[in-house]
């Protein structure tokens, strides 16, 4: 016809300049995308098609054609990327576990994606074989294997990968990477409305506290800094790789901060055997020196109301005497919530005390739990807590 050779012609028009990539997307505007796959294909510009069909409205025969094109070439993520968008799965994972790996593991990413659409169990198999190692001898990052569980919608089976990832990743001394795991896993079996295991809850607690340790520090406020060291070192069995540093730095820190007795009992543990010769050099006989010399003196850590019962508890506890329910903390200070002081995350809705996160933004400028920026303007002084509180109750 008249317009698809008026096509032809103001394409060879930008073929004549060099300029492929404005030939090709005319040829695609005027629909003829047959010519614009050849010519593509003659000049080895396919990634250029490829680009601006992906924007068009495109047909799997498009897609199929731009698929067996890489396939020839052995360009296999980019033939398993279009064997994807036209739904021929098998060949698309077929493609991407060809890939050679890179730094960014695209390919697993898009295989987990791949099983995730397909829902066909004899993919799935093939691909969890690969996660395993099964077919090459080397087993993959178990992260791929939680997001594939994400994936197929198993957040049972994923819940259970993730907390066992988390736990590799904190003996072996990665807290941040064993908090994130947590975290990561929490939001979505939080926005699946799936019950979140308690054991989960509890050590993103603590490795949060323990994360906290570090900003409390840098800005100064030794006595934030000392509380959650305390917690930390209470429950020093899950972070077995550093038992002496942690317990050192929790006596520096309450020392620092005035808490004597803390400081005392938990130099005393020091001198256990096993760690006292592991003790840094700098220290040892500062610690030493506390333990034959004790000083308990010890202010009595402030209370707040509890958010259920109004109880008043010491505003690091989060075990409320009155009314045994675990409170919900702050992620700002890691003290337990107060119904008159409430706000949340906006990114991530971690509760956290109004005064405290507005504070701690003035100096950092993302949001500890989810890493996220947040700027102070955002933040909103949360009037009924009700939704924070019984979180356990909403779940059944
Ligand atoms: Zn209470
Ligand atoms: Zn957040």
């Amino acid at each position: 016809t008249q317009s698809l050779d008026g096509a032809k012609m103001v394409a060879r028009f930008f073929l004549q300049l060099g300029d492929y990539g404005s030939a090709i997307q005319f040829l695609v505007m005027s629909k003829c995308n047959n010519e614009a796959f050849t010519l593509a294909q003659q000049h080895n510009k396919m990634e250029i098609y490829a680009d601006i069909i992906g924007s068009e409205n495109t047909t799997n025969e498009d897609y199929q054609s731009i698929a067996l094109y890489f396939e020839g070439e052995k360009k296999h993520f980019q033939a398993g990327k279009f064997f994807l968008l036209c739904s021929q799965y098998a060949r698309a994972l077929k493609h991407f576990l060809k890939s050679p790996s890179t730094e960014d593991n695209m390919a697993i990413e898009m295989a987990i994606e791949t099983v995730g659409q397909a829902k066909d169990e004899a993919l799935t198999n093939q691909l969890i074989d690969y996660l395993m190692g099964e077919s090459d001898g080397m087993p993959k990052d178990a992260k791929y294997l939680f997001r594939l569980y994400m994936a197929l919608k198993q957040y049972r089976e994923a819940a259970r990968t993730a907390i066992i990832i988390a736990r590799e990743e904190q003996s072996a001394g990665n807290y941040r990477n064993a908090h994130d795991v947590l975290f990561s896993m929490y939001s979505e079996l939080k926005t699946q409305k799936i019950k979140i295991p308690s054991e989960m809850a509890t050590n993103l607690m603590i490795l949060h506290s323990y994360i906290l340790v570090k900003t409390h520090v840098k800005r100064g406020d030794h006595m934030k800094g000392a509380r959650m060291l305390i917690r930390v070192a209470n429950n020093i069995s899950k972070f077995p790789s550093h038992i002496v540093p942690i317990l050192t730095s929790t006596v520096i820190e309450c020392h620092r901060a005035g808490l004597k007795n803390s400081a005392f009992s938990f130099a005393a543990m020091l001198m256990r055997p096993e760690y006292r010769n592991k003790i840094d050099l700098k220290y040892k006989k500062k610690i030493e020196a506390m333990v034959r010399r004790p000083d308990t003196s010890e202010a009595e850590e402030p209370t707040t109301p509890c958010p259920y019962c109004e109880f008043l508890l010491p505003e690091c506890e989060l075990l409320c005497p009155g009314c045994k329910n675990n409170l919900p903390y702050c992620i700002a200070t890691g003290r337990h919530m107060v119904k008159n002081d409430w706000t949340a995350c906006p990114n991530c809705d971690f509760p956290a005390l109004h005064s405290e996160f507005k504070n701690m933004l003035q100096s950092e400028n993302i949001c500890p739990m989810c890493s996220e920026r947040v700027s102070i303007v955002h933040l909103k002084k949360i009037a009924d807590c009700t939704p924070y509180l019984n979180p356990e109750e909403m779940e059944q």
